[in-house]
C-alpha cells in the first residue's frame, strides 16, 4: 500500500498471507486445478449440529437484535464457568468476559485497550501473522525476539529478561503455538511469568489451540499460575478451532476489569455485539456434550504422525515435532529459497498450496496446516517430497 489517501500508519501494514494464500489456493480449484491446500488453519470439519440448531432456535425465537455490546449475559457465564473448571482461573464477575467478534477482533481490541504509541509489545517469533500487524496499527511497537529450534521455539526467561525496556507494555504469548505447534509447560509459564511481573509487563496470553494437544501434553493457563499473574493477564479464545466455527466469528476476552471495562467501551463504538443468534450457538457449543472434542483430537494426532513420518523421511528440509495446534513449520534452509519464492514455486509448479515462513517472521520455513483431509495430505506431500527432491 503506497498512497497518500491512505493514514501513514496503515500504509505500513501488509495484508494476511495466511488468509490471501488460502483464498488464491480456492480461486484455483474453483477454477478446475488440482490443489493440495494446506493454508489457513481452518478446521475441514462442520460446525457440530447441536450448535446449529441453537443458532437456528434463537433466529425463529426472535434474537434478533443487539444484544449487550460485550455479549449476553448467558454466554458470558457460561465462559466465566468454563474458565474457572477447565482453566483454573477464578473471575468473580461476567462482565470481565467480552465476547468479541472472532479471537482475532479479541486480540486486536486487548492490545487497543493497552497499548499508547511509543509502546513495546514483545513478540516471540515465529509468531503468528497478525501480531506485529495489530501493534502497528495501534501506533505501538512490536519488539520481535527470536526463539531457537534447539529450545523447541519456545521464548525462554532470560531471551525475555533481555527484551525489556523501559517501553516496554505487553508481551504476546501464545500456546499452543501457531505456527510451531510449541506448547509451554507450567514450569516454562511460570518462569515467563516472573520476569513479566518484576516490570508489570501485561500478558496477552492466546489460547485458541488449547484443547489441541498431543503426547499427554498439557495446556496450562498462565493466568492460573497465582492472583498476581491473572491480574496482569488477558487470556484470549475462541470458538473458531474446537468447534470449527471459523465462520461465526466468535472469540472472547478474559481480563482484569479496567480493562474489560475498555474493551467494552471500544467494542461499544466499533462492532456493537458479536451477531445475536451466534451467540446462542456459541453457549450451545459451551453447555453441549464435548464428547466430539476428543474424536476430532484423535483425528489432528494421526494426521499429525502421519505427516512427521513423512516429513522426516524427506531430504532436503528439517522438521520438529509439533505438539499442540495443527501445523508443522518446515524448516526448509537447505533448499536456499526464499520463503516467498518457495511458496511461490510450490503453487504453480506442484500444486501444493502452503505458508511462507516470512509470514510468521522466520523466512527459512513453510508452514503446512494439517487441518485438512489426510487424503490431499498424502497426495499434497507426494508432490511436496517431489519439489524437495528436485532442489
Ligand atoms: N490466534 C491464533 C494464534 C490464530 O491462529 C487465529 C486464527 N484463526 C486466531 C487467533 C483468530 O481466530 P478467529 O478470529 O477465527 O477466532
Ligand atoms: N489463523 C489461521 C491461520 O493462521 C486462519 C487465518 C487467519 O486468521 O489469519 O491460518
Amino acid at each position: 500500500m503506497d498512497s497518500d489517501l491512505v493514514a501513514a500508519n496503515i500504509a505500513k501494514l501488509s495484508p494476511s498471507i495466511t488468509l490471501a494464500i488460502t483464498s488464491q489456493a480456492k480461486k484455483m480449484i474453483d477454477e478446475g486445478e488440482d490443489v493440495c491446500s494446506f493454508g489457513a488453519g481452518e478446521p475441514d470439519l462442520d460446525t457440530p449440529d447441536f450448535i446449529k440448531e441453537a443458532a437456528i432456535e434463537a433466529l425463529q425465537g426472535g434474537k434478533t437484535k443487539y444484544t449487550a455490546s460485550s455479549g449476553i449475559l448467558p454466554l458470558r457465564e457460561a465462559i466465566q464457568e468454563k474458565l474457572l473448571l477447565e482453566n483454573g482461573i477464578e473471575y468473580e464477575d461476567p462482565t470481565q468476559i467480552s465476547v468479541n467478534c472472532g479471537a482475532k477482533h479479541s486480540c486486536y481490541q486487548a492490545i487497543l485497550a493497552c497499548c499508547d504509541p511509543g509502546d513495546e509489545v514483545i513478540i516471540p517469533a515465529p509468531y503468528w501473522t497478525s501480531y506485529p500487524e495489530m501493534v502497528r496499527m495501534v501506533g505501538a511497537e512490536p519488539y520481535i525476539v527470536e526463539t531457537k529450534a534447539e529450545n523447541q521455539w519456545k521464548m525462554t526467561p532470560e531471551e525475555f529478561e533481555d527484551a525489556l525496556s523501559g517501553r516496554t507494555r505487553m508481551v504476546i504469548l501464545n500456546s499452543p503455538n501457531n505456527p510451531t505447534g510449541a506448547v509451554y509447560s507450567k514450569e516454562e509459564l511460570e518462569a515467563l511469568a516472573e520476569v513479566a511481573l518484576s516490570e508489570d509487563v501485561i500478558i496477552l496470553s492466546d489460547e485458541i489451540y488449547e484443547k489441541l494437544v498431543y503426547n499427554e501434553k498439557k495446556h496450562v493457563s498462565i493466568a492460573s499460575l497465582s492472583e498476581e499473574i491473572r491480574d496482569l493477564t488477558i487470556t484470549i479464545n475462541g470458538f473458531s478451532k474446537v468447534y470449527s466455527m471459523t465462520g461465526w466469528r466468535i472469540g472472547y476476552t478474559a481480563a482484569p476489569k479496567p480493562i474489560a471495562d475498555a474493551i467494552d467501551t471500544i467494542q461499544s463504538h466499533t462492532t456493537s455485539n458479536v451477531t445475536s443468534f451466534a451467540q446462542y450457538g456459541a453457549l450451545a457449543a459451551l453447555r453441549g456434550d464435548q464428547a466430539f472434542v476428543q474424536d476430532m483430537v484423535e483425528e489432528y494426532d494421526m494426521r499429525r504422525q502421519y505427516m512427521l513420518s513423512r516429513l522426516q523421511g524427506i531430504r532436503n528440509i528439517k522438521v520438529i515435532e509439533p505438539e499442540g495446534a495443527f501445523y508443522f513449520l518446515v524448516d526448509t534452509s537447505p533448499i536456499g529459497l526464499s520463503s516467498t519464492n518457495l511458496a511461490e514455486k510450490l503453487l504453480s509448479r506442484y500444486k501444493v498450496a502452503a505458508v511462507p515462513g516470512v509470514a510468521f517472521g522466520h523466512d527459512k520455513s513453510i508452514r503446512f496446516s494439517y487441518a485438512t483431509s489426510l487424503d490431499i495430505i498424502k497426495k499434497g506431500l507426494d508432490r511436496f517430497e517431489e519439489f524437495c527432491l528436485s532442489h
